[in-house]
């Protein structure tokens, strides 16, 4: 256990939980999910979401690079070059993160802090006094590291009351639910599954996961990435917090710790999990299911396209690539995407760029769009389409043009 903050080497070594979050808020829990202990540097991947989203990707960056340091967590260090933290999953790097909070003093950058790691959990969390007065009274050594990065003009302000805020954020209570919630919500682009709500947005979550993958498990990242396949982050008050993008959120607790600062047990049950349920975030299936549904001629010169699931690059280019290919067996092609699910701005592009292009060949392209997926009905304008509601619809126009 880490007893270099006092108060931490007074828990119950033998304390185990384990909770399992659905993206959809189902949580799955075993051993004792009640017990609170402080989140520690599980705290650091949402102090680092708080200030990118508060201040921005730029701001941030200027402050905190997303280099894996290969060093422990608490190492007194700053990249040679930047002179700034190399990530902000190492103490330096979060003390930096808790420095561009906005905030006029100490309480107002900590309710922010507080309130923000509430909404992620989904219930108003606690602070361990105890353990935060404990570490106030030892941490000299991140009183180092802060003191470092003022004479680097990484910290603006004071650094002891920085040093404060990085104390406190790090006795915050949670039990291994909430963590798996907060996790959750990181795995669900940033709704709370719990309460629905969006408390961070999707580009600040897929940055935080970014360094999560890279640098969340300190110098045993690589082993962890390889053996676990998760964004992760551990704290040494024996918490592990791992996500699955998409899919699901886990929070694991048992306090005895590795020489690296990462629970023992908590690795150890990432690993079965992981390759018992097959949760590595590269596992590379065979394509989990066909973008192109059916195509087949609605009447002469009539292809009809039809498209379903989650469109990305990928899928986008397998349905392009095959209407391009036949394009000497049809006058009109039809795509009905009234089966996608969900689509992104790349994928948008490409499908209604369908049109310019085969028009080029003399050929015409229309889309079957009832709920507005491909071309939402406000931006319409942006896009040189032709939509309908049903796929009678569009093979009637179509009819028409082939005729005419
Ligand atoms: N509060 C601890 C510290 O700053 C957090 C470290 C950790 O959990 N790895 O030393």
């Amino acid at each position: 256990m880490a007893n270099y903050i006092p108060e931490l080497a007074d828990v119950d070594p033998e304390g185990f939980a384990l909770s399992l979050s659905s993206s959809d808020g189902y949580v799955y829990e075993s051993g004792d999910a009640a017990v609170e202990f402080t989140i520690q540097s599980i705290s650091k991947p949402f102090t680092y979401a708080l200030a990118l989203g508060q201040i921005g990707q730029d701001a941030v960056d200027a402050k905190i690079g997303v280099e894996p340091s290969g060093e422990a967590f608490n190492e007194i260090s700053v990249d040679d070059v930047t002179k700034t933290p190399k990530n902000p999953m190492i103490n330096a790097g979060a003390i930096a993160a808790v420095s561009l909070i906005p905030g006029a003093s100490t309480e107002e950058r900590f309710d922010r802090i507080h309130e923000f790691y509430s909404a992620c959990a989904g219930r108003r969390l606690e602070i361990d006094m105890n353990v935060y007065a404990s570490e106030k009274a030892t941490g000299n050594r991140n009183r180092a590291i802060a003191y470092m990065l003022a004479s680097f003009g990484v910290l603006d302000g004071d650094p002891d009351e920085v040093l404060d805020v990085y104390f406190r954020q790090c006795s915050v209570r949670v039990t291994s639910t909430d963590l798996a919630r907060m996790a959750a919500t990181l795995a669900r682009g940033g709704f709370n599954p719990l309460t629905g709500r969006r408390v961070i947005e999707a580009n600040v979550v897929r940055r935080t996961l970014s360094v999560m993958v890279t640098c969340g498990m300190y110098d045993a990242a690589g082993d962890w990435v390889s053996a676990v396949g998760m964004p992760a982050k551990s704290g040494v008050g024996g918490g592990i917090v791992a996500v699955l993008p998409g899919q699901l959120g886990i929070g694991v607790y048992s306090p005895r710790l590795d020489v690296r600062g990462n629970s023992v047990r908590g690795v150890q049950t990432c690993r079965n999990l992981s390759s018992q349920l097959g949760l590595h975030f590269l596992s590379v299936t065979r394509e989990s299911s066909s973008t192109l549904r059916a195509v087949f001629d609605a009447g002469p010169g009539i292809r009809v396209y039809e498209v379903q699931g989650d469109l990305l690059f990928a899928g986008a280019e397998q349905v392009l690539r095959t209407a391009e290919h036949d394009r000497d067996e049809y006058e009109v092609a039809v795509l009905d995407v009234t089966r996608v699910d969900d689509i992104n701005d790349a994928a948008r592009g490409m499908l209604t760029g369908m049109r310019a292009s085969l028009s080029r060949v003399g050929k015409e392209a229309c889309l079957v769009d009832p709920d507005g997926r491909v071309v939402p009905a406000e931006r319409r304008d942006e896009y040189d389409t032709i939509v309908f509601r049903t796929l009678d619809e569009a093979v009637d126009a179509a009819r028409q043009w082939s005729a005419g």
